[in-house]
């Protein structure tokens, strides 16, 4: 008998309560787990009575199995489990021994042992199989004991058409499987703040496109670099993103030409907003993201945030507004989008700041200084939109 770990289980809690939608749900988990394995190698991964299974190809790496496990929206926590073709007793017994003995370096823990029977027929009831699997544990190894209540680990045994075992495993990331929920269009920036954003939606089951803003030459190809990189550290969360790049330099000189300075962060984001939404549409987008927290800067103020909602239709999603900056970046660093966020490159939003931007943007007002674009505005609008470039960011590239 191989001990080696062959598969692994998936547990899934949230999507097993939706009723009469948890096979479509479980359908999308499958594929998820699917497409993102297939980049490591030839896994199969099944459904069978309502639990998820991936089995491991000959030589797979250990390691990045679990790393692509736990990125993975909708798993609660996976285990490596092993497998025997045989219900014999004798043989689940020899399991259950061998397992402890490789699994668990240091034999000093409690346990509880659990026992879960598909095959009724089994001679033994479900209590007593982890009664005496639990007495031939003792048996073997002294230094570990029994406790019912607060164990250590959790060991269980399944009796089906064949017998598995396995222990706690990994906590995965939750949420939902992306895809089961829509898209929704990220608007992406360069900062700390965005990413986090797009990756909570993304964790509700939500795919992403993203839009990106810049303003060559005042912004750099580094800059543009590093968001597509930021987009790539994410797509491993949420599959791949089509990332819209704006051209925004003309609108953004146009309204600094035109409008009165203290305004510019606000009128600037309100174009933005409405080109977003328009690429959004085209795409069956069915929100947007930001990354924008109440009171954060002058433009996330709740007057603020009225003036840039007031352009949109779509709903806007704000997943960071009741968020402190240090939750978010513990969020950055904990998905892995941290470093590249602090890199110092500029971002088109910084070029043309005020001294004093309003910090209490009156609605009325802010439109009356956009009645000033009106020559040339929405012709500038419909450019930007349609001389975008679109880069399809994928996770393996
Ligand atoms: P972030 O850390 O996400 O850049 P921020 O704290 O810099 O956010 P703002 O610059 O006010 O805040 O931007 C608020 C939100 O507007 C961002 O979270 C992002 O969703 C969007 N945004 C800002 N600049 C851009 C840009 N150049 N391209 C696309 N979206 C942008
Ligand atoms: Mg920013």
């Amino acid at each position: 008998m191989n001990m080696e770990y062959k598969s692994f289980l998936i547990k899934y809690a949230e999507i097993g309560l939706k009723g009469k939608n948890r096979s479509y749900f479980e359908d999308c988990l499958v594929n998820q787990i699917r497409q993102n394995l297939s980049l490591l190698g030839d896994y199969k991964v099944t459904k069978e009575q309502g639990r998820v299974y991936v089995n491991c190809p000959d030589g797979y790496d250990y390691d990045d199995t679990v790393s692509c496990l736990s990125k993975i929206f909708g798993i609660v926590g996976f285990m490596p489990v092993v497998e025997i073709e045989s219900t014999d007793w004798q043989d689940i017994c020899d399991m259950t021994v061998r397992f402890v003995e490789e699994s668990f370096p240091e034999k000093n823990f409690t346990f509880k042992m659990f026992c879960k029977r598909g095959d009724k027929s089994y001679p033994k009831t479900s209590p007593e199989i982890a009664a005496d699997l639990g007495g031939v544990i003792l048996d073997h190894f002294p230094g570990l004991s029994v406790d019912v209540r607060n164990p250590q680990k959790n060991i269980t045994v399944e009796v089906r058409s064949h017998a598995y075992i396995y222990a706690d495993g990994y906590k995965g990331v939750g949420g939902m499987p992306v895809g089961c929920n829509g898209k929704a269009m990220l608007l992406l920036s360069g900062g700390i703040d965005s990413p986090v954003a797009g990756y909570m939606i993304a964790k509700r089951g939500v795919s992403i496109d993203a839009t990106y803003f810049h303003a060559p030459p005042y912004t750099s190809e580094r800059a543009k670099q590093k968001v597509i990189d930021l987009a790539k550290q994410i797509s491993l969360y949420t599959g791949p993103i089509k990332l819209n790049v704006v051209n925004f330099t003309d609108i953004q000189m146009y309204i600094y030409e035109t409008c009165p300075h203290e305004e510019l962060t606000i009128l600037m984001r309100r174009y933005m907003m409405r080109i977003a939404e328009e690429i959004a549409n085209r795409s069956n987008c069915l929100a947007l993201i930001t990354g924008e927290s109440v009171g954060q800067v002058a433009s996330q103020t709740m007057q603020s945030l009225i003036c840039t909602n007031a352009v949109c239709e779509l709903p806007v999603y704000r997943p960071l507004i009741g968020f402190d900056k240090s939750e978010i970046v513990e969020i950055s660093q904990r998905i892995g989008t941290f470093e590249t966020s602090i890199l110092p490159y500029e971002d088109c939003c910084t070029i043309y700041v005020a001294k004093h931007p309003v910090t209490k943007p009156i609605l009325k007002v802010i439109e009356r200084s956009e009645k000033l674009l009106a020559d040339k505005i929405d012709e500038m609008v419909q450019k930007a939109i349609d001389e975008r470039e679109v880069i399809k960011i994928k996770p393996e590239d």
